[in-house]
């Protein structure tokens, strides 16, 4: 009857003894290993899975024979431990199936520890679950780059960094020219073709450090790390031009020339919050289109190019 029950439960069950020869090997283990029960039992479990016989496995074993304790192996640090293929459309996303594992001893009557209980659960789907929403709450789904609550998170930390390192940073507010006007003469579609072109535009120049986010409708932030006002407007500058450049082809017969307007900011000891640093940048923004738009703007009077 125990060996019914040990079966029928949704979690692999193996129990191996003091030399790691397999004493238990469930009806779960059979079907994702496929390897029957019949020819496993009182083989060692290194033979079939080389990979555990780690310095990391087989001090765990120790731990738990030598003194009862009980160990996990956490998904987040190890993935798996029984490399299985994942099920179903999860193969597509991961390698192996994601586990979470337990070791725990087995104590005779006489209080000796001479088996370990192996258990092994599938946790692939609450994986997925986990890496798809963090990518839906951080992720813009238009164009795919990160979205205003990422980059809120992130200018905080920038800002933290700033105050505890002098780390300077800079922030570009970026908005395109006339864009309503874009939407009306082509529609909202071609509109939304143009945002994921600028999107696409600005992550191929930005660097890996650098966090570019779609900060409202058609409105883009970059965060330029260790960058002062004067790297930033150079940068800035690349990319303006890059996007004038760039040709749309509308039915493919009509050429469309985009352009966007630059506000730069650059942290100073004055500034106290993230959203003082946002909006001197929105400031020297306004002053782009101000004088015409199709320009970077710096946030400080004083600035010269
Ligand atoms: P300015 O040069 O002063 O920035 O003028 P503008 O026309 O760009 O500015 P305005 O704020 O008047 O218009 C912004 C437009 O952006 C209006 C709105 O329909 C459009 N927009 C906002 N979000 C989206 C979107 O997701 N897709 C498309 N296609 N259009 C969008
Ligand atoms: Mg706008
Ligand atoms: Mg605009």
């Amino acid at each position: 009857m125990f060996n019914q029950v040990i079966d029928a439960l949704n979690v692999g069950i193996v129990i191996i003894d003091s030399k790691y020869s397999i004493v238990e090997w469930n009806r779960w283990m059979e079907i994702q290993s496929n390897i029957k029960k019949k020819a496993i039992l009182g083989s060692i479990i290194f033979n079939h899975y080389p990979h555990l016989s780690s310095p990391s496995f087989l001090r765990s074993c120790k731990s738990v024979l030598n003194f009862g304790n009980y160990v996990f192996y956490s998904q987040k640090l190890h993935n798996y431990l029984f490399p299985f293929p994942a099920m179903g459309f999860h193969n597509n996303f991961f390698d192996f199936m994601q586990q979470s594992c337990t070791l725990t001893p087995i104590r005779e009557d006489n209080g000796e520890i001479n088996h370990i209980v192996i258990t092994i659960q599938d946790v692939t789907e609450s994986v997925y679950l986990e890496r798809s929403l963090k990518i839906m709450t951080q992720q813009d789904s238009l164009t795919g780059i990160h979205n205003r609550r990422y980059l809120d998170k992130r200018l905080e930390e920038e800002m933290t960094h700033y105050k505890r390192k002098n780390r300077v940073f800079s922030i570009l507010m970026i908005d395109i020219d006339n864009f309503k006007h874009v939407n009306d003469t082509y529609g909202h579609q071609f509109g939304d073709i143009i945002l994921k072109e600028i999107a696409s535009v600005s992550s191929s120049i930005i660097r890996g450090s650098d966090i570019l986010a779609r900060y409202g409708g058609e409105e883009f932030c970059i965060i330029l790390p260790d960058t002062d006002k004067k790297g930033a407007y150079s940068f800035a500058e690349r990319l303006r031009v890059l996007v004038e450049e760039q040709k749309q082809l509308y039915e493919k017969k009509e050429n469309v020339t985009v352009t966007i307007s630059i506000g730069i900011a650059e942290t100073t000891k004055s500034i106290e919050s993230p959203g003082e640093l946002l909006s001197q940048a929105d400031t020297a923004l306004y002053t782009s289109k101000a004088n015409g738009k199709n320009r970077v703007s710096v946030y400080d009077t004083d600035y010269q190019k």
